[in-house]
């Protein structure tokens, strides 16, 4: 049943796919078409939603940088002169941890400074280009607490050579969040607390008003750049003060309105 599913959402998506190749002489969005079967499958990363049986699959990861004033000062740029930048995660980096439970992420290779960085995440349910600021909420489906997990060694040694910083963001269980709590729910969350403890000690705690960019004003530009799809989901930035982890540490974000996310440093990932 899941698997006939799979392959009919991958039908529709090839039409679509032909129609923009071909233009006006494709077929209509949705016909279907023959498609070979794939030589292997790969999994759906996939995010429970709270008080739905029904899972959010995740398309695109995208992240926000430096959205936060305080949090642009102290990684070296002016907050006032800079205009919002994206960079993605894979899907698959994601890290589901439940409420009530300690996820658990390996300290990642290649790195000797891993920094936290609490966030805000939202999903998005529906998508389109050039997407007006007052249209963009309507497509959010819920919101959930992340940690946009950072080689930040790593990202500042590419930054210094000009070169792509991928390496520092884009890696392995690099995006642990909770589930989805739907918007129908807990409103359009805009303000309240936002912090991070690690070990019990607080290190960040700002409150998510302070963000430079607001989650429509960010779907909006991020329209410009890419079209947006159901299963998109946006890392909304980070306050002041990250830092670093080691193993063994065990960091609590928390979001006002949100249950916290306990998320525990495991040693690395086997070689
Ligand atoms: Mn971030």
């Amino acid at each position: 049943m899941a698997e006939g599913m799979t392959r009919r959402t991958a039908v529709t998506v090839g039409a679509a796919g032909l129609g923009s190749l071909a233009g006006a002489a494709a077929a209509p969005a949705g016909a279907a078409i023959a498609v070979s079967p794939t030589l292997f499958s790969i999994p759906q990363m996939t995010i429970p939603v709270v008080g739905n049986s029904a899972a959010f699959p995740v398309r695109r990861v995208y992240c926000i940088g430096r959205n936060y004033a305080a949090h642009a000062r102290e990684m070296g740029s002016d907050p006032s002169r800079e205009p919002p930048f994206f960079f993605q995660k894979p899907a698959d980096a994601v890290v589901v941890v439940q409420p009530g439970t300690t996820g658990t992420i390996a300290y990642p290779t290649l790195t000797k400074n891993f920094h936290y960085e609490i966030e805000m995440v939202a999903f998005l349910k529906g998508g389109g280009r050039n997407i007006p600021i007052e249209k963009a909420l309507e497509l959010v489906i819920g919101y959930s607490v992340g940690l946009d997990m950072t080689r930040r060694d790593l990202q500042d040694a590419m930054k210094k050579e000009q070169k792509p910083w991928e390496i520092g963001k884009a890696f392995d269980q690099s995006a642990p969040l909770g589930p989805i709590h739907l918007a129908d729910k807990v409103g359009h969350i805009a303000k309240g607390r936002i912090a991070l403890s690690v070990n019990g000690a607080v290190k960040q705690n700002s409150d998510l008003s302070n963000m430079i960019w607001n989650v429509a004003e960010q779907i909006a530009q991020l329209s410009r750049a890419n079209e947006l799809f159901a299963g998109d989901i946006i890392f909304s930035g980070t306050p002041e003060n990250v830092g670093p982890v080691v193993a063994g540490d065990a960091m609590v974000g928390m979001i006002a309105g949100l249950p916290d996310l306990t998320v525990k440093v495991a040693g690395p990932l086997p070689v």
